[in-house]
């Protein structure tokens, strides 16, 4: 019988787990068993609805053997099984998350050394019983077939996938135990204490019983009598079954019971994510509803929930058995970053998918879980402001992004949580900015740039802080968005100033430079004239103190809306456009030369005011339609 090959990537993963010189192999036992409880889970699901499973939750188990002198250890379950088909599939290349999640990681590390110590931090599966192995069997039968198939690789050189019996539908992984060598002693992984102790410490709150055949040796009174007349013992050894985990999950454990620490740890391996998580939340909710739940926002951001395939959601289970891997009607779109566990005995077990959306006790679980996490991140921005900035960082978008779904209903109840660079350093959240208005200040500013370096620098950012007032730099185009549905913040309007009358001129010079407007008429015609239908209108500036020119719009159509609708996909409708407007700055030396060409010169006057107007576009973070051309005309004045 001819050998299949692995697949590339996971024969570098299993060269690393054959080779391992990884301290902590241990852990192979508890990977190997959360595969066991993931496939009696699936087939504990079936059997909900479908009655030809024939099995009960109290069926369910996973059994571990071992045989000392075949230096064998067995871990066998009544899951669901695997065909042939998943056989090779699933075993012959990395399949999930935890797996890939680790192989990037080792992209990124060098070819030795670094690997070694993050093996331990993620789920790496079933190769991990490699690690200890120098050959695996897997006997699977498929819940619905009347065949086995025997899996069985001793390595990287490939494995062999062939018919034969068992029993029952499941899984039996059976690991054939490396000789013991000068570094490690592979037999003591035989010993049943051992194994027992690694199960205490790993697989614990593992929801179905993890039983071994435990020998125990006890004295015995024998009934006769020493020749002193005291009772005479013999030592009697019974094997018995056990279960040796306590099966309670860890969510349904009291916090007297479980620390926070558990918890972090829990995450971790569940999640398969190596940092701390950002905050976690424990509820124990009594009353309409009951329920239990354990959330974590993670401490980075997640290279999964970058993915366009992300599937946002919490694991959602009844009485310990789940019944989704991943609800998205648990949380606000807000929160979708949010991972973890609900587990309510108030739900219905069959429930099917499109039910649960409209499920009431669900709905008051979600609402009562988006509280908390709102007051969670309240806590966070008030108590460690660091921590905040760092998770508006990893997830500040998703939080507006999804404030504004649904037509902005959320946007209010996100009003607090909001912050904002005012310059490089600092940021405010809106309360705190309008506190910190000086007197007289009557707008809170804004503006809308890729960086915040880079509405610091706007033209019209100047006369702003100028006056000592602060700006608020938001960096997405969703923030307009969200300021424009907010409105107001005490009482206080925003003010973009790239679009909005910044209200900043007296009476006085208002009617002064309405009076130069007059005076420059010809030359603000000019302008017009030459950009045409590029921009709305050219006036002379009120915004600007020492820049030439800015651009800016009128209406309700920002640049950065009409960005942020040129992104969306194609509904066949024409975009809104902005309308635009070049504002010159009368005091700048620019205009003056282009004031003198105008009068001598109009081919370089036009040549002028291309240049202006591409400043005013790139200041603006437009792209220039022709840079070239751009470069051109700017080399053609030296
Ligand atoms: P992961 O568990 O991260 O998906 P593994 O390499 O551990 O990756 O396992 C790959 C896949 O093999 C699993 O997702 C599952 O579909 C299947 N599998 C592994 N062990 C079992 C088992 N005991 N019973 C049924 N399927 C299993």
């Amino acid at each position: 019988m001819s050998k299949k090959q692995f697949k590339a990537e996971s024969k570098r993963l299993l060269d690393l787990m054959i080779n391992s010189i990884y301290t902590h192999k241990e852990i192979f036992l508890r990977e190997i068993i959360s595969n066991a409880s993931d496939a009696i889970d699936k087939l504990c699901y079936l059997s909900l609805t479908d009655d030809k499973v024939g099995m009960t939750r109290d069926d369910f188990r996973i059994l571990v053997s071992v045989d000392e002198q075949a230096r064998t250890i067995t871990v066998s379950d009544n899951g669901i099984g695997m065909t042939s088909g998943e056989l090779e599939q699933n075993l012959g290349v990395i399949a999930k998350s935890g797996s890939m999640a680790f192989k990037g990681e080792l992209d990124k590390t060098s070819e030795s050394g670094a690997d070694v110590d993050i093996i331990g931090q993620f789920g790496v599966g079933f190769y991990s019983a490699f690690m200890v192995s120098d050959k695996v069997t897997v006997i699977s039968r498929a819940y619905g077939s009347d065949t086995a198939y025997r899996w069985e690789s001793e390595g990287a050189d490939g494995y062999t996938i062939t018919e034969c019996g068992r029993d029952g539908v499941g899984t039996d992984v059976i690991m054939h135990i490396k000789p013991d060598d000068e570094n490690e002693s592979y037999g003591d992984y035989l010993q049943t204490w051992k194994l027992m102790r690694l199960i205490k410490k790993y697989s614990d709150y593992i929801r179905w019983p993890i039983q071994m055949d435990v020998t125990r040796s006890d004295f015995k009174e024998t009934g006769e009598k020493n020749e002193d007349g005291s009772p005479k013992y013999e030592t009697v050894t019974t094997t018995e079954r056990e279960t040796v985990n306590s099966m309670v999950p860890i969510w349904q454990r009291s916090k007297s019971e479980v620390s926070d620490e558990d918890c972090v740890n829990f995450y971790k391996e569940r999640f398969h994510d190596t940092t701390d998580p950002a905050a976690l939340i424990r509820v124990n909710a009594e009353g309409q509803v009951s329920y239990k739940a354990l959330l974590f926002i993670p401490g980075k951001q997640l290279l999964e929930f970058m993915s366009s395939d992300y599937e946002p959601g919490l694991q959602l289970y009844s009485s310990g058995v789940m019944i989704m891997e991943r609800c998205p009607d648990l949380l606000a779109e807000s929160f979708y970053f949010v991972r973890g566990i609900v587990d309510s005995p108030d739900l219905s077990l069959n429930i099917s998918r499109e039910m649960l959306q409209h499920d009431r006790q669900l709905r008051i679980i979600a609402q009562n879980l988006n509280k908390r996490i709102k007051n969670e991140l309240t806590k966070m921005l008030k108590n460690d402001r660091p921590k905040y900035e760092q998770f508006y960082r990893n997830y500040g978008r998703q939080l507006r992004y999804g404030a504004v779904a649904n037509y902005g209903q959320n946007v209010e109840s996100l009003r607090d949580l909001l912050i904002y660079n005012v310059d490089e350093n600092t940021t405010r959240t809106l309360q705190e900015y309008t506190d910190a208005m000086p007197a007289g200040q009557e707008k809170i500013y804004y503006a809308v740039g890729d960086s915040i370096q880079r509405s610091l620098r706007l033209p019209q950012a100047e006369l702003v802080r100028s006056r000592g007032y602060e700006l608020l730099c938001m960096t997405e185009e969703v923030d307009e968005y969200i300021v424009q549905q907010l409105g107001k913040h005490a009482d206080k309007p925003f003010c973009n100033i790239v679009t909005d009358d910044l209200g900043l001129e007296t009476d006085e010079e208002k009617a002064d430079i309405e009076k130069r407007e007059e005076e420059s008429r010809e030359v603000l015609d000019f302008v017009k004239e030459t950009l045409g239908e590029r921009v709305a209108v050219v006036r002379l500036s009120h915004k600007l103190v020492s820049a030439p020119v800015c651009l800016t719009t009128e209406g309700s159509v920002t640049l950065e809306m009409e960005r942020y609708f040129r992104k969306m996909p194609d509904t066949g409708l024409e975009p809104p456009k902005a309308r635009r407007v070049l504002e010159l700055n009368a005091d700048s030396q620019a205009f003056k030369a282009l004031e003198e060409a105008v009068k001598s010169d109009r081919e370089r006057a036009a040549k002028l005011v291309e240049i202006l107007h591409s400043q005013a576009l790139l200041i603006a973070g437009e792209e220039l339609p022709d840079p070239a051309l751009y470069a051109e005309q700017v080399c053609s004045l030296f």
